[in-house]
């Protein structure tokens, strides 16, 4: 009886990878025609200040609109973008419309000019050669200045690149192009390696912001994060952000920025747009 219990769970796990593997390698081949059909869309998510609860700037976050699956969500095709190596041309893609965007409410608004637009990088892409190379060709082209720009790259990401990856991280500093450690606390990092990196700005993960009122280890961790932080000359963005209650803890602990639904959600470029009109009256 045993066995055949055991046989049953065999088989349905193995439809279970099946199904897994057909969507994946279906999401990969459409994935291919997805930038030429102009399938994505750029989303950008308010960053807040938290002393003056103004307009930072935002994050740009990819969106896909499948011709039959609606919706899909970066961490569904982000990860199988950067197995198959398009993610260098997406993330070009990327880089160019948010810095298209930028440009254009810069034109047209004079709060715009010290907003941040927050670009997210994949492993690869920092490890590409021509990454240096193709920022200025962008910040000449579209004609934003780099201070305008801040680069997220994961903890882990970060932590995986050798001696090579610190000298393109620097000269990015020579272009003022910020520089955020993105999921900060969810990865692992060596704290004694961190200093190393010219980072501008940790992200705290937003698990430990969503647990952070019920107590426990993670309004420590919090703690912890913006003391580390602040030693190294770093500012904090607490991501995830849902409820007063955590942006008034958040303001105790220091923390300068955040985002979160509790601010907004990711928004439409018409609707960012309305928030930027706003903030300039
Ligand atoms: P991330 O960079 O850590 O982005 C933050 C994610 O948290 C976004 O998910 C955002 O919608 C979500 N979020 C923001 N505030 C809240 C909140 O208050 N509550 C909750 N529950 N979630 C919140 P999204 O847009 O689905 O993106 C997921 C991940 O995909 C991103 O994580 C980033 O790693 C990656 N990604 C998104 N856009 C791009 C892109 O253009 N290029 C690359 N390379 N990766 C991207
Ligand atoms: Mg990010
Ligand atoms: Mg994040
Ligand atoms: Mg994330």
């Amino acid at each position: 009886q045993a066995k055949s219990f055991g046989k049953g769970r065999y088989v349905l796990f193995n439809q279970e990878m099946y199904e897994q593997h057909l969507k994946v390698s279906q999401l990969d081949s459409d994935l291919h025609y997805a930038l030429e059909r102009k399938e994505f869309e750029l989303y950008y998510q308010p960053i807040i200040s938290l002393a003056s609860e103004q307009l930072a700037g935002f994050e740009a976050l990819i969106r896909w609109h499948h011709p039959k699956r609606g919706l899909v969500s970066p961490s569904d095709f982000i990860p199988i973008a950067e197995e198959t190596g398009l993610i260098i041309a997406i993330g070009d893609w990327v880089l160019n419309q948010a810095c298209r965007q930028m440009h254009i409410w810069q034109n047209k608004y004079a709060s715009a000019k010290n907003l941040k637009m927050s670009i997210n990088l994949t492993c690869q892409q920092i490890r590409e050669k021509d990454l240096i190379d193709k920022l200025d060709r962008v910040l000449a082209e579209i004609a934003i200045d780099g201070i305008n720009l801040r680069l997220e790259i994961t903890e882990s990401s970060m932590m995986d690149q050798g001696e090579e990856t610190i000298a393109k991280l620097e000269q990015l500093r020579a272009r003022n192009i910020q520089l955020s450690i993105d999921d900060f606390g969810q990865g692992y990092s060596s704290l004694s390696y961190l200093h190393r990196f010219p980072v501008n700005t940790l992200k705290i993960d937003r698990t430990f912001v969503d647990q952070m009122i019920s107590g426990g280890q993670n309004l420590e961790i919090i703690r912890t994060i913006i003391i580390l932080a602040h030693a190294l000359n770093m500012d904090v963005v607490a991501e995830g952000v849902e409820t007063q209650q955590q942006v008034v803890m958040l303001k105790q602990l220091g923390c300068e920025f955040a985002q979160g639904y509790f601010f907004s959600r990711p928004l439409t470029a018409t609707a960012a747009e309305q928030i930027i009109a706003g903030s300039s009256e």
